[in-house]
């Protein structure tokens, strides 16, 4: 009998050094509003990520939702429906449409062949996923968005680390979100943060994370709070240290996942992208019925029978939730087929190679029983 293997385990430093690191707080008792381990790991974080200007946040999506009110975007945005519901949720909460475009049939990323016929006069931004950690085609959007007059904001939640070609992921776009959620690449046990080129975001970005407060006695701006405290800096700055020895692991576990699955007739892996620095955060595999024998929920119920639990992410796309269903426009087939046949299988750092080996052996052994 295995241990459960479960989709994520999330990177920590020891016990020890976690403890070292927070014992200034408690003589300080500066538990939150901008402390020291907020400052410092918002420029750690600038740096690892290459961009110019990092906000910290508590969490992602109210990252995301202070973007989209920072930019002061109306009417229509063009996104994706294969996503987390943070995406579309951070839209239609902000008062705004979600026109939904759909994917990319290689990287699940938009379709940027599709964006154009979407705009409308309504339209005032694109807001595209790099999902898995694939990124979109940043060029292409760059482009769209200049002829149109858009603003780009990435949800970037995936991608930690990643770079095309010398250059931050986090550098594209007007801002791009990462979440810093205890499942994520790295990780402040919740936590995100908004990267931008654009000095004069700050001090409104800076406000609108804390309530729209601009000075002791001006309140400027409906603001929400949504500020960083110390402990999770403090978790920030430990896993930061680690980050480069936990994305090689992911590598080798990930590398172990294309040697045994590559080139199985009726499996499908995401492409692994020209030019681009690889964060390894998700491994989603798409199955084919007809040509594997077995559909995505049958290889899950029997990895599920070994105590393996991959997820089935993203399923159901958003456009198709209960309280989303048929309200917005926009067709979406393939992120619709292939959310119906992709599971994402575990990895984390801490999964090793013969871990990966038996996970790939019980999905195989299927195909062979065929
Ligand atoms: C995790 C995630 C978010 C939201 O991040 P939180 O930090 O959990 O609020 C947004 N978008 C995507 C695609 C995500 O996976």
């Amino acid at each position: 009998m295995v241990n459960q293997i479960f989709v994520t385990k999330s990177s920590m430093p020891s016990y020890e050094e976690y403890c070292e690191i927070i014992k200034p707080i408690f003589e300080s008792k500066h538990l939150t509003n901008m402390g020291p381990f907020h400052n410092k790991l918002a420029h750690e974080v600038g740096s690892y990520l290459g961009v110019k200007n990092v906000s910290l946040f508590t969490n992602g999506h109210l990252a995301l939702c202070t973007a989209i009110k920072a930019l002061g975007l109306t009417g229509e945005v063009i996104t994706t429906p294969f996503t987390f519901a943070s995406t579309t949720h951070a839209i239609t909460d902000s008062g705004l449409t979600p026109v939904f475009c759909d994917v990319n049939p290689d990287t699940y990323t938009i379709d940027v062949s599709k964006i154009e016929e979407l705009i409308t006069d309504k339209t005032s931004a694109i807001v595209p996923v790099h999902v898995y950690g694939n990124v979109c085609d940043v060029y292409a959007i760059e482009k769209i968005a200049k002829r149109h007059n858009l603003k780009v904001i990435y949800d970037a939640a995936h991608v930690f680390g990643v770079k095309i070609g010398q250059r931050g992921i986090g550098s594209y776009g007007d801002v791009s979100m990462f979440s810093f959620h205890a499942t994520k690449v790295f990780n402040t046990i919740e936590g995100g943060c908004l990267t931008y080129s654009d000095d004069s975001l700050t001090d409104k970005i800076s406000s609108l994370r804390n309530f729209g407060i601009t000075s002791p006695e001006s309140v400027d701006m409906i603001g929400t709070n949504a500020k960083m405290n110390e402990f999770q800096a403090a978790m920030g700055l430990c896993n930061l240290r680690h980050i480069d020895e936990e994305l090689k692991k992911r590598e080798k576990a990930e590398n172990q996942y294309r040697k045994r699955l590559e080139d199985k007739e009726g499996i499908r892996l995401c492409p692994v992208q020209d030019n681009v620095v690889s964060n390894h955060a998700y491994f989603p595999v798409v199955f084919d019925k007809e040509k594997f024998g077995k559909n995505r929920d049958e290889v899950a119920e029997a990895l599920a029978r070994n105590n393996v639990f991959a997820r089935k992410y993203f399923y159901p796309i958003t456009n198709e939730f209960s309280c989303y269903k048929d309200k917005f426009a926009g067709e979406t087939p393939i992120a619709k087929k292939i959310s119906e046949n992709v599971l994402t299988l575990p990895l984390y750092s801490d999964l090793t190679v013969d871990e990966v080996d038996f996970i790939c052996d019980i999905i195989l052994k299927w195909e062979c029983e065929q």
